[in-house]
């Protein structure tokens, strides 16, 4: 899995291209948000939108009592939190930039990793969704960073190379008001109770989903990113988790398989292979 390349890529990595002359590929189409493309593609549905959900039930209650120590030191506090997820076995993740105060509030999504107990080689490769966010979709370190992965790719054994979202090049910053129960990740603003005053309405729309993810939410306008928000410290040039019909958010897939081009959803990929 290749987090963030686009269809367009394949104009840089020459041993990919190669194979989408003979082999089934095309362009791929996921579902909003930031964790439902992987968990169709192993699970063959989804209702998760984002990795953070209000609750009293939490299971970072217990971090409340580190507030202090994470203000002096986030890292302390993200290596605290990672220790319990080791010993519990589930995915590692980084606070980034959630107000510390109210990290407590809030539980994760996605515990174990989401290929867990399913019988496959998974080989993932972050490191173009970095490159892609900081420079940007255009930039001359994506150009390099898919001719490295096209290497590395050109020398095992695979079944399946796939992404899991496209990305776009954020135009315009926009600030959203914060309340006390409510999660700003970069696409989607998350409000839990009273609906909030002074939203930029003409910049993002009002969706509907499951309320566990919020009772107001609101999704960025294609090239607008929420900022500040709780994962950028600082403003970058590309992003992904806006409407998943734009071209720019296509991800890809080619199957070790004789045939043509074919775009498919994600839920149609995963029918295809199950
Ligand atoms: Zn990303």
């Amino acid at each position: 899995m290749l987090d963030s390349f686009k269809p367009e890529y394949i104009g840089y990595a020459d041993y990919l291209k190669e194979k989408t002359k003979e082999f089934q590929h095309g362009e791929l189409e996921t579902p909003l948000g930031f964790w439902g493309g992987m968990d169709i593609f192993f699970h063959g549905s989804s209702d998760k939108l984002a990795f953070f959900y209000l609750t009293e039930r939490s299971s970072w209650k217990w971090m409340k009592n580190f507030v202090c120590l994470g203000k002096i030191n986030r890292f302390l506090f993200d290596v605290l939190l990672n220790l319990w997820n080791v010993a519990k076995g589930n995915t590692l993740f980084r606070t980034n930039n959630i107000p510390l105060e109210k990290f407590h509030l809030f539980d994760t999504d996605v515990k174990k990793p989401l290929h867990k107990g399913i019988p496959v080689k998974y080989i993932s490769f972050h490191e173009l969704d970095g490159i892609a966010h900081k420079y940007g979709t255009k930039s001359i370190e994506v150009v390099e960073e898919v001719k490295r992965l096209d290497n590395i790719l050109s020398k095992i054994k695979w079944d399946m190379i796939m992404s899991d979202h496209g990305m776009l090049d954020i135009k315009e910053f926009v600030k959203v008001p914060e309340t006390e129960k409510c999660f700003i990740d970069s696409t989607l603003a998350r409000y839990w109770g009273e609906k909030p005053e002074n939203m930029p309405i003409e910049k993002c729309k009002l969706i509907k989903w499951d309320t566990k993810y919020g009772d107001w939410i609101y999704l960025a306008n294609p090239g607008v990113c929420f900022f500040p928000n709780y994962w950028q410290m600082k403003e970058c040039k590309g992003m992904h988790g806006y409407n998943p019909k734009l071209k720019e958010m296509k991800a890809f897939y080619i199957l070790n398989k004789i045939g043509k081009k074919k775009d498919l959803t994600m839920g149609e990929l995963h029918r295809e292979i199950a």
